[in-house]
């Protein structure tokens, strides 16, 4: 191995994402290492399952790389004298299910649910997460100290598992909950992380008015969310609730939609703001070729100043914020 250069890569040492066709390493749904094609609740070989993290740290270097899933991730860094390779993972992304209560028109979901919107509560339809997450426990593969479990996928509002999962990890270690879900429908049991300030809450508004949420998101259930956000908002850490402008060009792109959902975040008594870019840019557009409409530079300096006077903290998504500052604002 001398003269070898060797990698490293953080989230290949602390990630565990369990999605709904694939358990894997990282959440770039793509690449890197996976332990479980198809997962259907089947028994686990855990012998296996931890030789595949090894493994992948083993072609982790300048011989390996080019076989490695890992070649060429903007996540891989240079080893160092201080990097140790944990068996155990501390964060977990639970993301195995699809069914929504809505029908995003920019959701990826939209792929495995062909836009299906599901009013009841349902089990995942591809495995239930709860005996998994039980092994993960027994198998000592998470960290109960320093856990950090991320429910996201589909809407947890519709998932059976939901509320058991939390109660599982509670019970078991966890440090905190990231959660992510449309709010159409209150959950009680987030109200109650969040007074634990065991949780950040992430949701996805997108608008202030009932018209544009039905184009946005295919249900008319705009008055519902605002409700729900109120009564969190009361929590007592409502500084951990995190309430997105996803920017969709003809829809939600206006100044106008932008001031009333500052202030109505401020009404509400939400604290943070996260303001990201349509994925159709995000991910999918050579911005070198063609440009990004060019109000959107604009509208992120309304947000930056409406939230500035709002005394609202405005984040970004880390993407948007390398377009905007590459793209929207170079002039
Ligand atoms: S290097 Fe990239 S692909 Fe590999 S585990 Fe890390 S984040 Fe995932
Ligand atoms: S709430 Fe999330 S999962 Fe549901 S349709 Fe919208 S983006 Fe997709």
């Amino acid at each position: 191995m001398s003269g070898q250069k060797l990698y490293f890569c953080d989230e290949l040492n602390n990630v565990l994402s369990c999605f709904h066709d694939r358990i894997m390493s990282c959440c770039s749904g793509q690449i890197g290492p996976v332990y479980y094609e198809n997962y259907r609740g089947e028994k686990i070989d855990w012998e296996a399952f931890r030789k595949i993290k090894t493994d992948a740290f083993d072609m982790l270097t300048s011989e390996n790389i080019e076989k490695s899933p890992c070649k060429d991730c903007f996540f891989l860094r240079k080893r160092t004298s201080e990097d140790t390779i944990k068996e155990c993972f501390t964060t977990l992304n639970i993301s195995h299910w699809t069914h929504c209560n809505c029908g995003c028109i920019y959701c990826a979901r939209m792929l495995h649910s062909k836009g299906k919107i599901e009013t009841k509560v349902k089990k995942s339809e591809y495995y239930d997460m709860l005996p998994l997450l039980k092994q993960l426990y027994k198998q000592e593969l998470l960290d109960r100290e320093n856990l950090m479990a991320a429910v996201q996928g589909g809407d947890i509002s519709v998932l059976k598992e939901f509320e058991p999962i939390v109660k599982e990890c509670l019970k078991s270690g966890v440090k905190s909950f990231y959660i992510l879900s449309n709010n159409i429908k209150y959950q009680p049991v987030i109200k109650k992380l969040l007074d634990l300030n065991k949780t950040t809450f992430t949701t996805s508004l997108d608008c202030a008015s009932r018209g544009v949420f039905y184009k946005l998101k295919r249900v008319d259930k705009f008055n519902d969310s605002v409700n729900n956000l109120k009564k969190y908002a009361k929590s007592k850490y409502p500084e951990n609730i995190v309430v997105k402008y996803i920017l969709i060009e003809h829809i939600n792109d206006n100044i106008e939609e932008v001031t009333k959902f500052v202030n109505l975040m401020s009404d509400i008594g939400i604290q943070k703001i996260e303001f990201m870019i349509d994925n159709k840019y995000a991910m999918f557009t050579d911005l070198d070729k063609t440009p990004l409409p060019e109000h959107y530079g604009r509208l992120y300096l309304t947000f930056k100043n409406l939230c500035r006077q709002k005394d609202i903290q405005l984040q970004l998504w880390s993407k948007t914020q390398h377009i905007i500052d590459t793209y929207a604002l170079k002039n």
